[in-house]
């Protein structure tokens, strides 16, 4: 069978693959701590004072930064009591260290990430690298966006690497969690599917030729709703449909573009190194294409409850109540509807999809990717096209 249809689909994901909750420490955290001090076109960095310190203590996993971080003329802390990202941006490329000690289950049927103690691991690629640890019971983890995909700081993974090890101390970690916890979300009403005649590839069934997808029908977050506001959305290769690199010539525009099936590209060949990808390279999200090629037209939405813990160059880092984390890219960065820090509900605008992508050219379309603390093991990339999958059909 190649296609799915809705009623076949439906038995495929749902049955006995849901992930159980998040491990050993409540998903919600509700308590904001947050320092920031914005930037000015001239002057040194305010120093990092003691009311600023004891907000950071206020986390409580401890909190590792770079020192130098605390130089910059913009620095943003974004908190809670149980995670917290810090950022900067440096000639050209956002550098954010985050930690969580949120840790998720493994869904039935996943792998899981190999244990490393503290050893960190490391990958890098198409714009971005990335480098996790754990310790202190928690998972650490930098990120460093470049404007241009030759800086050295983002072609390999060393400098990531090099951050995340020479990071310090700063705070935080007292070892309970307060009561501050809300508890669980209440249950979500039943919605409509996003288009009741949608069709689907198999998961890991990538266009012919385009790489080794991940065959698996694991669903890593079964309660998130789409990622945009309003269907159709059509989710398959930018490089190997019409109009891509390595597609058929064209427009991006063109309408076979614009059909289903969705065909699942996680893992999509990319030069970039990744451990999430049977090949060891590869696309760490899928591309999601709105309704039709208008820029700045459609709106990318929250999937769950959460926080923006971070505005990049091109990309927009949200973290769920779950612990999830959820990278959305490509988005008009100058008419966002959120600022870093800020708290969203499930549906909330973030922004408009686009093709921001430093310099390099892309059709309009939402890149988006899913990290997960998988097992207490560090924050690694998981596949997100069941999800997205089971959200489309109808857990809006
Ligand atoms: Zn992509």
């Amino acid at each position: 069978m190649r296609f799915a249809t809705i009623g076949v689909t439906v038995a495929v994901l749902t049955v006995g693959h849901l992930p159980s909750k998040a491990q050993d420490v409540p998903a919600a955290t509700s308590r904001v701590i947050d320092v920031q001090w914005p930037g000015g076109d001239a002057g040194a960095a305010p120093p990092f004072l003691e009311s600023r310190l004891s907000k950071v203590n206020q986390t409580l996993l401890p909190v590792l930064i770079p020192r130098h971080f605390l130089k910059f003329k913009t620095f943003a802390f974004v908190g809670e009591e149980l995670h917290y990202s810090a950022s900067v941006l440096a000639n050209g490329a956002k550098l954010s260290i985050s930690g969580t000690r949120i840790a998720i289950d493994p869904p039935k049927g996943s792998r899981l990430p190999p244990e490393r103690g503290q050893q960190i691991t490391s990958e890098a690629g198409d714009g971005t690298s990335q480098a996790t640890k754990v310790q202190y019971r928690a998972a650490y983890k930098v990120i460093v966006e470049c404007e241009a995909e030759w800086d050295r700081r983002c072609v390999d993974a060393r400098y990531a690497r090099r951050l995340l090890s020479g990071a310090h101390l700063m705070g935080g970690g007292k070892d309970a969690p307060s009561n501050a916890s809300e508890g669980e979300a209440a249950p979500l009403p039943p919605d409509q599917p996003f288009d009741k005649d949608f069709t689907f590839s198999p998961p890991g069934e990538l266009t012919p030729g385009s790489g080794r997808g991940v065959v698996s029908t694991t669903v890593y977050t079964p309660d998130i709703r789409f990622p945009v506001e309003a269907g159709p959305a059509y989710l398959n290769s930018q490089v190997w449909n019409i109009g891509g690199n390595y597609g058929p010539k064209g427009s991006w525009r063109d309408k076979a573009n614009y059909r289903y099936p969705w065909h699942d590209n996680f893992c999509e060949s990319r030069a970039r190194r990744t451990l999430a990808c049977p090949s060891g390279t590869g696309h760490q999200g899928v591309d999601i294409r709105p309704a039709d090629h208008r820029d700045a037209t459609h709106w990318a939405v929250a999937v769950e409850n959460g926080r923006i813990t971070d505005v990049g160059i091109y990309t927009v880092t949200l973290v769920g109540r779950s612990g999830s984390e959820y990278r959305y890219l490509h988005m008009k960065m100058n008419r966002l509807a959120v600022q870093q820090g800020a708290s969203v509900t499930r549906g909330q605008r973030i922004g408009l999809i686009s093709n921001d992508f430093g310099g390099t050219p892309t059709p309009v379309h939402l890149h988006f990717e899913l990290l997960q603390n998988v097992g207490g093991r560090g924050f690694h990339h998981v596949p997100p096209y069941t999800s997205l999958v089971r959200a489309y059909q109808g857990a809006k």
